[in-house]
């Protein structure tokens, strides 16, 4: 006898199964989902009538059984919750040992190797001694000077004052070195970062700032929130005119889960079409693009400029360094995101301001342990 597998589950593990699956359900507020049909082409619409969620589907609609499109939905409010108050916590208040688990641990004096200084601790139930130095492993240097040099170089120091401010604190290292850090962990911490989702709020802003790296012409494209000012996605491209922002702005629905009430850009074509292709659909709520003339000093336009004036301050200080430009790039995203606190956020970071705390005194070194962190 052949049983349907379909029959044998309930709606509610299909549910879960939808939820589990990407690109299937997509938030378009609190109150509205949309859910992609299993077996077929489209969509459904689930939305929040009374404090009730209700679906489009035969299920709900003609037999009136919760589905496993509001199962669905239901998950991925929870899961959102979940990341809504999400706090990254240093791994040494994580007190437990790495061996078995155990909270019973006490410090045990430090141990210095080379310039690494370390805390052992001791288990009394395994009786094992270890260190925490997650993310740091085989590195000469300890996390203060690596994580110094991240600071200094994207606060907008040069790799020289970068390194002269490193000898200071008895750290004698090359610029290729620094670079070889930076390498290292921005694209480790972009790695974790991407798996964050940011409380992103329903304005966002796309644009794109003329850099030169290295002798070479190339543009950076951006996805902005307007509230939190949260960089959410980044393209560099070789030209702006025959630049297909498609991949941006799906990129950017992808990383936040979903599309934004408004859309705000310059002119430029591109955007217009990427933004029929991704954001722009049959149904309400639709995505309304706001295309806008930029003019000198327009004062609609502030909150990218200033991104626009920091990023060419960085741009001076790579004159004439034959690197490649993604990592720093990269890396000036994680700072201005998760490290650089804001002046228009009432000194927070555009994280915090999406609901994501990086905890303890030296944040970069908080996310790299977490980056680092085994499963
Ligand atoms: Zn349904
Ligand atoms: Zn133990």
């Amino acid at each position: 006898m052949v049983v349907d597998k379909q029959l044998t589950t309930t709606r509610e593990e299909r549910g879960e199964a939808i939820a589990k699956l990407s690109n299937q359900i997509q938030r378009v507020d609190d109150c509205i989902y949309t859910v992609k049909s299993q077996s077929g082409n489209g969509e459904y619409c689930v939305t929040k009538v009374d404090g009730e969620w209700v679906c489009q589907c035969p299920d709900n609609t003609f037999r009136h059984v919760k589905c496993k499109h509001i199962f669905a939905v239901e998950i991925s409010v929870l899961l959102r919750a979940q990341a809504v108050v999400r706090k990254i916590t240093p791994l040494e208040n994580l007190t437990q040992c790495i061996y078995c688990g155990s909270s019973n641990i006490t410090k045990d004096g430090v141990r210095k190797n080379k310039s690494v200084m370390l805390q052992i601790f001791e288990c009394h139930d395994c009786h094992k001694y270890f260190t925490f130095n997650v993310g740091f492993e085989h590195m000469k240097h300890n996390p203060q000077a690596i994580t110094s040099a991240m600071q200094l170089y994207f606060s907008g120091e040069s790799l020289r004052n970068t390194m002269e401010s490193l000898k200071l604190l008895g750290v004698e290292v090359s610029h290729q070195t620094v670079y070889n850090w930076i390498r290292k962990y921005i694209s480790l911490m972009k790695d974790y970062a991407e798996k964050i989702i940011p409380n992103v709020s329903d304005t966002w802003r796309a644009d794109e700032l003329y850099v030169k790296i290295a002798g070479n012409t190339k543009y950076l494209f951006a996805m902005m929130d307007d509230e939190t000012r949260f960089w959410i996605a980044q393209e560099v491209a070789e030209s702006k005119d025959k630049h297909d922002t498609r991949k941006l702005l799906e990129m950017s629905k992808q990383l936040t889960g979903k599309k934004p009430k408004t859309f705000i850009t310059d002119g430029l074509q591109s955007y217009h079409d990427a933004y029929k292709k991704e954001f722009w659909t049959l149904k309400n709520p639709r995505t309304e693009h706001v295309r806008h003339i930029t003019l000198r000093g327009d004062h609609n336009n502030n909150k990218m400029e200033r991104m626009n004036g920091e990023v060419r301050d960085r741009e001076k200080t790579m004159r004439g360094l034959k690197i490649n430009e993604t990592p720093i790039l990269q890396g000036y995203q994680l700072f201005h995101n998760y490290i650089r606190p804001h002046e228009g956020l009432d000194g927070k970071t555009p994280a915090e301001a999406c609901g994501i705390t990086i905890e303890g005194q030296n944040k970069w070194k908080t996310l790299i342990q977490n980056a680092s962190k085994k499963k």
